[in-house]
């Protein structure tokens, strides 16, 4: 049934083939998922050495998301939108590009059934990820802030929000929020102890708080928002998702879910 991989660097600490070999157990597949280790400027011939070696798809994460886009044969819509690409399937040795960042990330405020019409969001962060949270929000109407530290960066990104989503300075974050239907940290800020990017006391209780961030579980803008009685999303829940969704692209059979989250959640509980 073939062999898949993550591609990236650092790639040891990816949690991709703890969840997608979880999977193949709990569907009895003949099939496995490595980490490839490829550093940056190295991306062609480690996508030979793939190739050669039989890969049928990967995943792709820092720092070639972007790079990756002119080697592919075909992109999905959502890649060429995003200008990113994080799922590859490879087919008759054509490599077709697909980005499940997007619908990863909207699946549990789908879920959740938030309410996208006429809402307010506030993204921080300007990189690969908040690319693909600002084009999801966007595909649902929703008026979009993105908040960056480099600000020629966060201006580059709100061209992705409907008619241009505004653009500010990361130290005006906190009192955007406070205005914010939807606050999503695509920073890596929490994954290291900091604390939260935006204070509780800016955090407003009927907010919807999204931490992408998935390692730790409970980040301190997740622990920020909770004090305030905010509905908050972890991290690991798009990680699942889009995960699933890779799955669903390389098996064409629905992706157990449950055993992928068992398997996530249970290695964080250990
Ligand atoms: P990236 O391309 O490296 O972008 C990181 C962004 O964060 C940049 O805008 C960077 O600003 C900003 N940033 C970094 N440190 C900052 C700080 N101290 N203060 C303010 N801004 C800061 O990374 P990415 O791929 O977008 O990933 C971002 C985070 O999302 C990572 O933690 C990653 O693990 C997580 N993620 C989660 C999922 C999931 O499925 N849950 C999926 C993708 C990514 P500058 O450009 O100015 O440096």
């Amino acid at each position: 049934m073939g062999t898949y991989a993550v591609i990236g660097d650092p790639i040891d600490h990816s949690l991709s083939p703890l969840i997608h070999n979880a999977a193949f157990r709990k569907l009895e597949m003949d099939s496995a998922y490595i980490s490839f280790r490829i550093r940056k400027g190295e991306l062609q011939d480690g996508l030979e050495s793939l190739a050669a070696a039989g890969i049928a798809g990967f995943n792709v994460t820092i720092p070639h998301k972007v790079d990756i886009m002119k080697l592919l044969d075909e992109t999905s819509k959502e890649c060429a939108t995003v200008g990113a690409c994080n799922t590859v399937k490879i087919k008759d040795g054509k490599m077709m590009g697909h980005n499940t960042d997007v619908q990863g990330f909207l699946s549990p405020l789908e879920q959740r059934s938030v309410k996208f019409e006429s809402a307010k969001a506030l993204v921080l962060g300007t990189g690969g990820a908040a690319r693909a949270v600002v084009s999801g929000l966007a595909s649902k109407g929703v008026r979009i802030t993105v908040a960056g530290r480099t600000i020629h960066k966060a201006q580059d990104v709100a061209l992705l929000g409907r008619d241009g989503a505004a653009s500010i300075d990361f130290a005006n974050a906190a009192s955007v929020a406070a205005e914010s239907d939807i606050i999503v940290n695509a920073t890596p800020l929490g994954m290291n102890d900091e604390q939260s990017p935006i204070p509780a006391d800016s955090i407003c209780p009927k907010s919807v708080v999204y931490d992408i961030v998935y390692r730790p579980i409970k980040t301190a803008l997740i622990k920020a928002a909770t004090e305030r009685g905010a509905l908050v999303i972890y991290g690991y829940e798009m990680l699942l998702a889009q995960a699933a969704l890779s799955f669903e692209i390389w098996h064409n059979t629905p992706a157990p879910y449950d055993a992928m989250k068992q398997a996530l959640l249970g290695m964080h509980a250990s």
